[in-house]
């Protein structure tokens, strides 16, 4: 028999590490577990929801989980209805990309009160993932938004926030989520940088992207922009010149109707979320911001996962170069932290997929999926396949019918389950 590979996580770090191994050994049986009957992780519930053409890469990935050798078992979750040991004991390796799913904390008091989200949550909330369908989020009277952080997550919640209606047309927005941003009388989003602009990790796209919106505009104090760069890393020299030349043009932009304003705040470090509002501290002291919704967008880390030792400081799966033990192994978020772009995990799954297949030999005794297989049947579960997942697909596509949206998606399980109820009547 050929080589046996699980891999946790049908996103693009579990997906990209399978095509490494399977353009390698086509020979390879390669399954892909996923706790949630959806494919492809981040790009559907990370990527905002109106940057669609990031999201073309699940064509890829669709044509990846057809090929002969290659599995989707979706709604499998590792530590509740398989185990990692089970796991071990079936495959000849086993590759946890699972991500970094979980919202760093600020650390300041409030961050508990109602209407205080991590950007995990509140992404996930709107971008309908079923984990999140039910996050209290309350937009009805928020006229003012504080969104702490200084990355493309924090622009993509400003964005989705500040969009109108029309704006988001063509998006895949949760139907849930654009109507209560639809019905919020928003009228001032702040963004909050602990430090100074030259810090901020924003791409300049996605900084540029805020310029160009209907009824936001951006406002920048220009004495908070520096003249010149100061000593930067080189090899991001680039993108800091280009981002201080849009905040500029952003600082000359006059008054106008727009009624939607984003105030860039930079050294503004977050010190107590109140009952009203963000008390933030300052070169020039404390200073109080009113908010009624607050996101922090301060990056993630790696949730537990059952009999896998996590790096807590670093808030990753501890491991020495994606090796966690013998025949065990970490790619993408889980293994690096969360950094980098869709494409940027494809090379490093694909470092992944040659350490793994210089270090791994196939023992002819494990059974492969067909183990899984066997054990899941005996738990009588039965995994969501990949053509469950077209149908699902289809029905999300069906909803959008006579409208601009790509989809709509299912975000509850009933739903879901209510879809693949029909499989068995068309032999699937
Ligand atoms: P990020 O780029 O690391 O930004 C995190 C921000 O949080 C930083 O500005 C950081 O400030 C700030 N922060 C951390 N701890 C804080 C604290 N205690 N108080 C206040 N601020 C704090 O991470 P991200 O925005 O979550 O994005 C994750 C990755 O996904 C990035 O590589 C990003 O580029 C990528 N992404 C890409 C796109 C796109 O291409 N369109 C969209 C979304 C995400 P310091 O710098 O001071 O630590």
């Amino acid at each position: 028999m050929s080589l046996a590979v699980a891999i946790i996580g049908a996103g693009p770090s579990g997906l990209y590490c399978a095509e490494a191994i399977a353009r390698k050994r086509p020979d390879a049986r390669i399954d892909i577990i996923d706790r949630l009957p959806m494919p492809y992780g981040l790009v559907r519930y990370g990527v905002a929801p109106d940057h669609q053409g990031t999201k073309v890469v699940t064509r890829v990935f669709d044509r990846l989980l057809q090929k002969a050798g290659l599995r989707f078992l979706g709604g499998v979750e590792l530590g509740r209805d398989v185990a990692l040991a089970e796991l071990q004991e079936d495959y000849d390796a086993v590759v946890l990309a699972c991500g970094a799913s979980v919202d760093r904390r600020l650390g300041i008091r409030g961050e508990d009160r109602r209407n205080v989200f991590g950007s995990a949550a509140f992404v996930g909330w709107y971008n309908g993932h079923p984990d999140f369908a039910d996050l209290p989020v309350e937009m009805g009277g928020v006229r003012s938004v504080a969104v702490i952080g200084n990355g493309n997550v924090a622009i993509d919640v400003v964005r989705v926030l500040a969009k109108t209606p029309a704006e988001m047309a063509k998006s895949d927005l949760a139907p849930h989520a654009a109507t209560a941003i639809a019905a919020a009388p928003i009228r001032e989003i702040h963004l909050i940088g602990r430090r100074g602009p030259v810090e901020a990790s924003f791409t300049n796209a996605e900084l540029a992207e805020l310029g160009r919106l209907e009824r936001a505009r951006p406002v920048v104090c220009p004495e908070d922009l520096p003249a010149t760069l100061g000593e930067v890393d080189p090899a991001l020299r680039k993108v800091k010149e280009a981002n201080l030349a849009t905040l500029r043009g952003f600082a000359q932009l006059a008054e106008d109707d727009r009624p939607v304003r984003i105030h860039f705040r930079f050294h503004a470090v977050p010190r107590e979320i109140t009952g009203d509002g963000l008390l933030l501290e300052g070169p020039g002291g404390l200073s109080r911001i009113g908010a009624d919704l607050v996101v922090s967008c301060i990056g993630y880390r790696c949730g537990p996962v059952r009999d896998v030792l996590l790096d807590e400081a670093r808030g990753i799966v501890a491991n020495r170069d994606g090796a966690v033990a013998p025949g065990l192994y970490v790619v993408g978020w889980a293994r690096r932290g969360p950094s980098g772009v869709i494409a940027t995990n494809r090379g490093d799954s694909a470092e992944l997929a040659e350490r793994l297949l210089e270090e791994v030999a196939t023992d002819q005794a494990k059974p492969g999926p067909a183990g899984l297989d066997r054990r899941l049947a005996a738990r009588g579960l039965r995994p969501v396949c990949f053509a469950d997942w077209k149908r699902i697909e289809a029905a999300e596509m069906q909803a959008a019918t006579g409208s601009e949206a790509p989809r709509v998606k299912l975000v509850r399980r009933s739903d879901i389950e209510r879809v693949l109820a029909g499989r068995d009547e068309v032999g699937q």
